[in-house]
């Protein structure tokens, strides 16, 4: 990953390779913003592309390479690369690189657990004390019992805790879920259910509670606004100092990024 965001004389570079390949992209229709890097390499012989923190992009080219043959292999990569752009707008430096290991620190709302990784289990994932028993398997598959773990979790803290506050706003009958939401903390489904990333299960009840009733706000005044914030501080005075706090924490939680060893955690 690099940390370089594209200067502007790197972006008005006078090399002809570097503007007839970022003419060939706009002309194709792939317009990106923030504006690409693109790096004639002598050495490589494919494109590469590299996402840093904040979603710049680098854009690899061989030398010599055709400037249509470079904007095929980057459609083939568009969507791939939209996902990623999108996560690294979150994904900080900050955001750490778990691994799959005896130890690993997994807090949930809050509390810090220890993973276990165990071999026989009924249970997939099952939290005792501190510690987080998770069925030993492939390293991908652990850390989707992980997320299970939080989704599980965080619709059993929500079942408890949504109902008071929706009480507030007039609204019965709450429907809440849990899922991936890239990167947003939490949204409204069109059918009205409040949706909530497993991620921030990680942090503070208060924090958790900050997004959902944000949310539950936007039920009662959808768009962002004077009235919007007047109705919040209503409900939560110290909105704001939450906020912050949860623009601090969130560029340190875990988004379920881990570090795949060569040998994995069979032994
Ligand atoms: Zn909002």
């Amino acid at each position: 990953m690099t940390s370089a965001v594209p200067g502007p004389r790197m972006l008005r570079s006078s090399e002809p390779d570097v503007e007839r390949h970022r003419e060939a992209l706009a002309d194709s229709g792939l317009l990106f913003s923030p504006p690409w890097t693109i790096r004639i390499s002598a050495r490589r012989r494919t494109v590469g592309f590299t996402v840093g923190p904040g979603g710049t992009v680098e854009l690899t080219v061989p030398k010599g390479a055709d400037p249509s043959a470079v904007v095929n292999v980057v459609r083939k990569h568009s969507d791939w690369l939209a996902r990623t752009v999108a996560r690294h707008v979150i994904l900080t430096a900050d955001n750490p690189i778990k691994e799959i290991v005896d130890g690993e620190n997994f807090p949930l709302l809050g509390r810090n657990y220890r993973l276990r990784l165990v071999d026989d289990t009924a249970d997939a994932a099952l939290s005792r004390g501190n510690q987080l028993f998770i069925r030993r398997s492939h390293p991908q598959r652990v850390v989707g019992d992980i997320i299970e773990w939080y989704r599980d979790n965080g619709r059993e803290w929500l079942a408890d805790h949504v109902e008071g506050w929706a009480h507030r706003f007039g609204v019965v009958d709450a429907r809440v879920a849990v899922r991936d939401l890239d990167n947003r903390w939490g949204v409204r489904d069109p059918d009205g259910t409040l949706a909530l990333h497993w991620a921030l299960f990680q942090l503070a009840p208060r924090l958790v509670e900050f997004v959902m009733v944000h949310e539950l706000t936007h039920l009662a005044e959808p768009p962002h606004g004077p009235r919007f914030e007047r109705v919040l501080s209503r409900v939560l005075p110290d909105h704001k100092s939450l906020a912050e706090e949860l623009a601090v924490a969130g560029c340190s939680t875990w988004l379920g990024v881990v570090r795949l060893a060569a040998h994995p955690v069979t032994p």
